[in-house]
């Protein structure tokens, strides 16, 4: 990556937002003025899961807590689980799902939740919603020794303009799908890509070169080194990207096609939290 011929920083963090997927890499494609609730409604679009206008809906990641209730971590969610009346829960694989309340978004100017990433080592209270009696109601109904369900990233329904320019998108995330739904982009199915350490970068890459044949613009999602930081695993990442040097880059740099490639944001292998303001973009083909 630091052999390519170009570098530059660019901002990928609005003034005052938080260093997110949605956020940065909305603005990394040049939307200003982000909807601050558009979270879970991203991943909802991506996952195909039908909203209607008035509903609340939110990401939900299922915690590992330590004996005195503390948050340790991600786990993987239970193989059922039912909100009860009111909501709608949705599995999204590992330890990620969305919760769809149905007719709620107006609580949404009066609902404070935290994202659990940010608050590992926090108490069960310090991270229980503010602001929905239903969202506690489902927090303290998920909890089993050892592990609960929290809901952050509350959104509800919004447009955004369309992307100025035709548009392929490579990626197995949820939250990059549903960029793409909104902004009238077009989705490459591409077998084997998960989204994690393990997916298939070859076929990425050939995807991605094979849509760069027929689209002025493709955005390529890599997510592996993110999940690996969250799981505080700085061997992991290193080996991930190590395997970006060696399997993806070649075969850009081989094609006909100009590519940056550029961070949405950073997160930290040692804390497990997403960080950074400024993201380093190496350009090559130029
Ligand atoms: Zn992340």
């Amino acid at each position: 990556m630091h052999s390519l011929p170009q570098r530059k920083r660019i901002r990928t963090v609005p003034e005052g937002r938080q260093p997110e997927s949605l956020t940065c890499i909305l603005t990394l494609l040049g939307y200003q003025n982000v909807p601050y609730h558009l979270r879970g409604y991203a991943d909802a679009l991506g996952a195909g899961i039908e909203v209607q206008e008035n509903d609340l809906i939110l990401r939900t990641s299922w915690v590992k807590l330590s004996r005195d209730q503390r948050i340790s971590g991600h786990t993987q969610a239970p193989s059922h689980f039912s909100p009860g009346a009111g909501a709608d829960y949705y599995h999204l694989g590992t330890y990620k799902g969305l919760l769809v309340l149905p007719g709620q978004a107006d609580c949404l100017p009066g609902l404070s939740t935290y994202p659990p990433y940010q608050f590992i080592g926090a108490s069960l209270d310090e991270v229980m919603p503010v602001g929905s009696d239903l969202l506690s109601k489902i927090v303290r109904h998920s909890f089993h020794i050892g592990s609960c369900l929290l809901p952050w990233g509350q959104s509800r329904p919004a447009a955004l303009s369309p992307f100025d320019k035709r548009a392929a998108v490579i990626t197995a995330t949820d939250v990059v799908k549903g960029i793409a739904r909104m902004t009238g982009m077009d989705i490459m199915p591409v077998s084997g890509t998960i989204g994690e350490t393990d997916t298939n970068l070859v076929a990425k890459a050939k995807a991605a070169i094979q849509a760069a044949d027929d689209y002025p613009f493709v955005l390529l999602h890599i997510n592996g080194a993110d999940e690996a930081s969250h799981r505080l695993s700085l061997a992991e990442k290193q080996s991930f990207l190590r395997k970006i040097d060696r399997v993806l880059i070649p075969r850009l740099t081989d094609s006909p096609h100009k590519f940056t490639i550029v961070s949405d944001h950073s997160t930290d292998p040692f804390t497990g939290l997403h960080d950074g303001v400024f993201q380093e973009a190496f350009t090559g083909n130029i």
